[in-house]
């Protein structure tokens, strides 16, 4: 073996910044943190290709003293804390004294600063951590850092870098984090010279959040406020009818810090149990404000994770917070006029709910979040189902119980008891079949009836033909008249970009529009009745949810699936002595 030798600082900090500087949006979040630790009120974020060539954040706030520009961009090194003890009592956001010295030693970084009562500013240039000496130059009052070429000393790291688009989304989120966290700093963000945010500062947080995610979801918001004893939780979350197909909608800011923590989220999870569908996310912006000794910063390199001395009462807290909060809400009434599931959107509810209606909206809710479905119509209850039960009869159970959303849209006296038994009321009959509640096509075979859920049959023949219509490329694409706009998360609007191939091939074309934006152009013809927003958002939620891209032939799949769902005859349809027939012939077929 080689001999034990210590490292070079310039090999310990590229070390470092392994850890911390994983790509673009890292540098932007250790920069905007400087700033705001040193009291801006202002930052002007501005990066040029995703961040992978420049980055710029220049801040109004209390700038460094010129004999120290060296010093804050060496290692350990830091005006936030001094001794251990202050790391139980950290008030700032930084306090490792590494993030200049790490980005330093991984790009060509330009430091400049001045005090408000200086004329001349300083100016400190570091390329891969070697520091040119300080000079003067003119600049406004604040610091202004700018980062270039990032990783262009580490080749095996900037392989790793992903598209513009990609590494846009993740410094656009970067951005969001500390912008919600302070809404009283004005904040701009500008991509390749154009300008994506630009927010003011506002008194209210609920402006904040509405700057970036609309009016709609703030519309949706319910204000929560708890305090117990030095521990303070305070904020939105959303009214059931908005969920997510993931978690990132879950905005925790802990004394000012953005933070992911797996308890609280499971407590918000807890929360909603019984009023979201299995697989689906609340959303929620909450404030998480308690003294700095009940918590351990200094467990994760990045900071997005904390330790809380007692973390079984906050997610007791959390929780008792919200239940109390839908107790008093009328969350039963929004979900019924706006099913989670609906794609077809509130006109089909009948009037205002009655008592029992609401229970049995209630009971709804619940059946569906404990019976393991997960209600956009997963890909699985499509699979398998194109035969029902012969007698005895077996049909309520499996390919039944997705349906059940429609169902409850609009109640009728049957209750589920009833159901059960299977009471055939006024069947309706043609050629081959008959519908049965609406819900069941009936029919016979060689061996004696089959009943099927008319939903998952159909969604199983449409999900055959558009395979292979997608497969010859033949599927039909409508051009929209006005395409529709339609607003992401800055993340989901990179990945749809991204994935403009992939959802072109299902007749889905979308086009850039800017900031949170995407245009959905063209369409699938068959999803003409369906709002194209609405859809693109699952899709996106497919693209987004699986952790690791997804293989292009599953994802494929996935969608397909989801597309058929959302276009199949519903329980609580109709159909036409026509429909069943061909609905009927057509499950032979594969
Ligand atoms: P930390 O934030 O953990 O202290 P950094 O490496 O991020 O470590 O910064 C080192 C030091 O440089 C900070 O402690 C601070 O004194 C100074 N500094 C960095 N950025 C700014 C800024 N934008 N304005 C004023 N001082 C700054
Ligand atoms: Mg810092």
């Amino acid at each position: 073996m080689a001999d034990i030798r210590k490292l070079a600082p310039g090999v310990v900090n590229q070390i470092a910044a392994g850890e911390v500087i994983e790509r673009p949006a890292s540098v932007v979040k250790e920069l905007l943190e400087n700033a705001v630790d040193a009291g801006a009120t202002r930052i002007d974020v501005v990066v040029e290709q995703g961040g992978a060539q420049r980055v710029r954040i220049s801040d109004n706030g209390c700038g460094i003293p010129p004999e120290q520009l060296s010093l804050a961009v060496a290692s350990h090194a830091t005006s936030k804390i001094q001794n251990t003890d202050d790391l139980f009592r950290v008030a700032t956001l930084g306090f490792r004294g590494e993030a200049l010295a790490s980005i330093a030693s991984v790009s060509r970084m330009m430091v400049r600063r001045r005090c408000a009562a200086s004329a001349a500013g300083a100016e400190l240039e570091i390329r891969g951590g070697q520091e040119s000496p300080a000079r003067p130059c003119g600049c406004p009052p604040g610091t202004t850092i700018e980062v270039g070429d990032l990783f262009y000393n580490t080749p095996v790291r900037r392989k790793f870098l992903r598209t513009t688009q990609t590494e846009f989304g993740h410094v656009a989120e970067a951005f969001v984090r500390v912008a919600l966290a302070r809404p009283e700093i004005h904040m701009t963000l500008t991509h390749n010279q154009r300008i994506v945010h630009d927010v003011t500062p506002v008194d209210r947080w609920l402006d904040r959040i509405t700057a970036f995610f609309g009016a709609e979801l703030g519309d949706g918001l319910i204000w929560v406020d708890n305090r117990e004893v030095d521990v303070r939780v305070s904020g939105y979350v959303a009214d059931p009818r908005f969920s997510r197909g993931n978690n990132r909608m879950q905005y925790l800011m802990l004394n000012g810090r953005f933070i992911r923590d797996r308890s609280l989220q499971h407590a918000l999870g807890e929360a909603y149990r019984g009023l979201l569908l299995t697989g689906r996310y609340p959303i929620a912006f909450l404030r998480l404000e308690m003294p700095p000794q009940a918590i351990d910063v200094n467990v994760h390199p990045a900071k997005l994770e904390v330790r809380f001395a007692e973390s079984g009462r906050l997610y007791s807290q959390l929780l008792a917070a919200l239940r109390n909060k839908f107790l008093t809400t009328d969350l039963t009434a929004k979900a019924r006029l706006n099913p989670p599931d609906s794609a077809t959107g509130p006109e089909r509810s009948p009037a205002d709910p009655t008592p029992a209606h609401r229970q049995q909206l209630v009971d709804w809710a619940r059946g569906v979040a404990t019976s393991g479905h997960s209600g956009a119509g997963s890909a699985a209850n499509g699979r398998g189902t194109g035969t029902g039960a012969t007698p005895p009869f077996r049909p309520f159970d499996g390919a039944a119980a997705p349906a059940q959303p429609e169902a409850a849209r609009r109640p009728t006296t049957t209750s589920s008891a009833t159901e059960s038994e299977f009471r055939v009321d006024a069947p309706h009959t043609a050629g081959l079949g008959m519908q049965v509640h609406n819900r069941y096509l009936v029919t016979e075979s060689a061996d004696g009836l089959v009943v099927i859920d008319q939903h998952a049959l159909h969604e199983r023949i449409l999900y055959e033909q558009l395979r292979a219509r997608v497969l010859d490329g033949t599927l039909e694409s409508q051009r929209l008249l006005v395409p529709e706009p339609v607003s992401l998360a800055p993340a989901e609007v990179a990945m749809v970009l991204e994935s403009r191939d992939l959802l072109r091939q299902l007749g889905v074309d979308v086009e850039p529009f800017g900031g949170d934006t995407v245009l959905v152009a063209s369409y699938p013809a068959m999803l003409a009745n369906l709002n194209p927003g609405e859809v693109l958002r699952q899709l996106v939620e497919r693209l987004t949810g699986a952790g690791k891209p997804p293989e292009r032939r599953d994802l494929l799949d996935d969608l397909l699936h989801l597309i058929a769902c959302k276009a199949a005859v519903k329980a609580g349809d109709r159909l036409s002595t026509d429909e069943i027939t061909a609905h009927l012939e057509q499950r032979h077929l594969f």
